[in-house]
């Protein structure tokens, strides 16, 4: 299983010692809590939702609770869930007060007969499904706010808590393998700070920042979520193995090193085959990150 918080210009020369161990515990919570699942013989559509659902209650990532602010101030979310055994997937958009977007996209790919819903209607069917809601401030931090006090009322937007030398992207993600051999991808985001016009990013979109084929890869991505969808990266990666035959991570480094780089996207992704493989790829100075293994390789980690 991997996992990501999001990619950007993360140094160790900005971090704090207690930051940096704030970072590591809640990305090895997550890790551990989706591992777990797949230990007790649990699918990895459930490991991924749980592993994602965890890092959308912390309020260091932006996803879920510390989500970042819209230009009216008020919090949209993605998100999307795909298996790879069947093709099945489940997205939501432009959804506010849901606690576990994640969980309202497994609810889309199972029960709605849809795989994509949007704004009021998406919230409609969450309440016909019980989802649970939070008030607006449950999704407030601190941090967010101020970093969109500094943009608002500007046509600028950012991505998660950065400024302009310091890109960030707080995305959260997950992939994993189950025992039966299946693999699965979920993606859960805030978006940018400052967003406008039913602004959606490459997250939620099946292909671009979220992806799931046994026949190839799961992949979950990170970064600056409009050229995520003009390169169509999540796919990209799963056509490179079909159709070049390349590896895992052939196809990862030239879709996150060159194919993206040469449109001006930066960001970076994890992905993993049937095989048990993991390549976790980013064109950025870090990203929040963190794989688990049946070996015993266990570790999470920020820098390149
Ligand atoms: N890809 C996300 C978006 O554009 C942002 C992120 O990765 O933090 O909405």
């Amino acid at each position: 299983m991997a996992i990501h918080g999001g990619a950007g210009t993360i140094l160790k020369s900005t971090m704090t010692p207690e930051k940096e161990l704030a970072y590591k515990e809640a990305l090895q919570n997550a890790l551990d809590k989706g591992y777990y699942l797949l230990e007790q013989g649990k699918s990895a559509v459930e490991a991924v939702e749980k592993a994602v659902s965890e890092l959308e209650d912390s309020p260091l990532f932006n996803a879920g609770k510390g989500s970042v602010f819209t230009a009216s101030g008020t919090h949209e979310m993605d998100a999307a869930i795909m298996e790879g055994q069947n093709l099945n997937a489940g997205a939501v958009s432009i959804i506010t007060g849901v606690k576990n977007p994640i969980q309202l996209a497994r609810l889309v790919m199972e029960k709605s007969g849809h795989v994509f819903l949007a704004g009021q209607g998406a919230e409609e069917f969450a309440r016909q499904m019980n989802v649970r809601f939070k008030e607006e401030s449950y999704f407030y931090d601190e941090l967010r706010y101020q970093q969109w006090q500094a943009v608002k009322g500007s046509d600028s937007f950012q991505l998660d808590h950065s400024d302009n030398k310091d890109h960030k992207f707080g995305t959260v993600g997950a992939v994993a393998l189950d025992a039966l051999g299946n693999i699965a991808a979920a993606t859960s985001t805030g978006g940018m700070t400052n967003k406008k016009f039913g602004r959606v990013g490459d997250s939620p979109m099946i292909g671009a920042g979220t992806y799931a084929n046994n026949a190839t890869c799961a992949v979950s991505c990170t970064g600056s979520g409009e050229y995520f969808i003009r390169g169509v990266v999540a796919y990209d990666v799963s056509c490179l193995m079909e159709y070049k035959n390349l590896s895992l991570n052939e196809a990862c480094q030239i879709v996150v090193n060159e194919r993206l780089m040469k449109i001006g996207g930066d960001g970076g992704l994890i992905a993993l085959d049937t095989k048990g493989n993991i390549t976790l790829a980013f064109n950025t100075e870090g990203m929040y990150r963190g794989q688990r293994q049946s070996n015993g390789l266990n570790e999470v980690a920020i820098y390149r």
